[in-house]
């Protein structure tokens, strides 16, 4: 049989846009995905449907799977000919166990790869606004476990790094923290010395504790702080004063979760991550084409009777595209017609075939493309294809204008709920989650997948009028994009933060 492959790869300290892009290449291709507690669910949900995925998350003290057995899955899995990506938070080979893994691969001639990944004990403090090093400070760094041996002393040689003068990071030291901490004082380190513990760090969870070597222990305690977090030592702490960028982000500590069809790829959620905010993706909806769709046919048969040929969304441009592509056509099959989208999203759409819209109206809805039509040169019959449930709104303009036209469905969209259970669960009166709602579709999926929930609950921040109108049809409370972009639902949802 073939020999299958392993490549270890580093999934970075915790936020999903720090996994590296040869990371993410592998991940893509795998068929066996081996993962532990430490890797994030977003890049968890990169994990290709196909693969099979096997959790061997170790919790502190009490291993799920033991080490031995991790290595046997490895070899196993690779000898059934499978390509195998073996995913580990932060660094494969920095207290990652990463080279006891591929001992046993080695032993048996199975090929393998390890791709680093951006270790916690460099990102952790950066997150938190600590440069790990700083020529006014320091001329080294040492990464350190503070990770005990059931019923053994630490093993930390506390004079020579004292000695150093250098910054210090202690993974896995959470419980040990106050043996650390005396340690270092007995070894004479100043009481005074800056320290700081960082909990959960790169996620929107991350909570920095900034102390000194003498109150770190007490401090942490009254905190509560919880593993994983990373101990830091040195004058270099004092920097987080001034470089504390992370946790200052604009929607820091606010939950939003982005509703989106399935097959859209996350810009919305990336750009919001980039400003702090703690976001759940929830693809409630699949927009699947309508395939045969004779009304559509039978258009295409007849294509120069119309002037216009108008889209109100990117799903009826790839509806089309994928309809043309199965009958082994192009889109020369739409001869010289003219193009109108409801907006740039669906123009960029457009473009990835190679076209350009020829209008899109000023206010990016149903109504204003009708009215747009009606006014546009050449004036002629319209061909709108669409998803099944399109806002009347765009047709009655047409109707008003007198522009004759034939609305097509070309495409369905369906409800899908996987992780409704984790999204109801962050649902609360209290402290609302912001929902994002990029069409009136996506706001029947969510209320779909609730099944029954209170609107109040949540708040919706809607991309324009008719997604309004369809989450306040749930009684759901609003806030609304000023135009119908991304840009400006980020905008109003930064305004109402502040
Ligand atoms: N290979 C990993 C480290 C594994 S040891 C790496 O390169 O990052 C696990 C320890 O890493 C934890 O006990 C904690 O000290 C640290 N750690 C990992 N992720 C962390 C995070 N997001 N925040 C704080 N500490 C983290």
């Amino acid at each position: 049989m073939k020999m299958g492959e392993v490549i270890l790869v580093g999934a970075g300290p915790g936020d999903p846009g720090l996994m590296t892009v040869r990371g993410l290449e592998a991940l893509s291709s795998a068929q066996v995905v081996v993962y532990d507690r430490l890797v994030s669910p977003a890049i968890l949900s990169k994990i290709p449907e196909t693969a099979e995925k096997i959790n061997v998350g170790k919790r502190s003290s009490h291993h799920l799977v033991p080490q031995d057995q991790i290595n046997q899955i490895l070899l196993d899995k690779a000898l059934e000919g499978k390509k195998v990506v073996r995913l580990k938070g932060g660094d494969p080979f920095l207290f990652g166990r990463g080279g006891e893994e591929l001992e046993l691969l080695a032993e048996h001639h199975v090929p393998f790869q390890e791709i680093p990944g951006i270790t916690s004990a460099i990102a952790v403090p950066a997150y938190a606004g600590i440069p790990v090093t700083h020529r006014d400070f320091c001329s080294s760094v040492h990464i350190i476990t503070g990770h005990q041996r059931a019923g053994m002393p630490l093993n930390i040689p506390f004079d020579a790094l004292v000695g150093t003068k250098g910054t210090l990071v202690f993974l896995m030291g959470v419980s040990a923290l106050p043996q650390i901490c005396q340690g270092l004082l007995d070894a004479g380190m100043s009481p005074d010395m800056p320290a700081a513990v960082v909990e959960k760090g790169t996620t929107p969870s991350q909570r920095p504790i900034l102390a000194t070597l003498s109150t770190l222990p007490q401090k942490a305690a009254e905190e509560q702080v919880e593993s994983p977090a990373i101990i830091v030592v040195g004058e270099v702490c004092t920097l987080n004063q001034q470089f504390d960028w992370f946790d200052r982000l604009p929607l820091k500590n606010q939950k939003i979760i982005v509703t989106r069809p399935k097959e859209r790829a996350g810009t919305l959620a990336g750009r919001l991550r980039q400003l702090g905010a703690d976001v759940t993706e929830f693809p409630c909806i699949e927009t699947v084409p309508m395939i045969p769709c004779p009304p559509m046919e039978q258009a295409l048969a007849q294509i120069d009777s119309y002037t216009w040929l108008a889209f109100t969304s990117p799903a009826g441009v790839s509806a089309l595209m994928e309809h043309l592509d199965r009958t082994n056509r192009d889109v020369r099959a739409l001869g010289r017609i003219h193009l109108a989208a409801i907006g740039p999203g669906t123009d960029r759409e457009l473009r990835k075939h190679g076209l350009r819209a020829d209008l899109i109206p000023e206010v990016y809805d149903g109504e204003h493309l009708g009215q747009a039509l009606c006014q546009a040169s050449p004036a002629g019959k319209v061909l709108i294809l669409r998803a099944q449930w399109g806002t009347e709104a765009l047709t009655q303009a047409l109707d008003q204008g007198g522009i004759a036209y034939d609305d097509i469905r070309c495409y369905e969209t369906k409800f899908t709920c996987p992780q409704a259970e984790e999204v109801r669960a962050m649902l609360n009166r209290d402290d609302p989650p912001t929902v994002t709602f990029t069409s009136a579709s996506t706001v029947r999926g969510f209320a779909a997948a609730m099944g029954d929930f209170d609107p109040l609950s949540l708040v919706g921040a809607c991309i324009g009028e008719q997604t309004r109108a369809a989450a306040e049809l749930l009684d759901i409370p609003t806030i609304t994009a000023e135009k119908a972009t991304m840009d400006a639902l980020i905008q109003v949802i930064e305004d109402h933060t502040n």
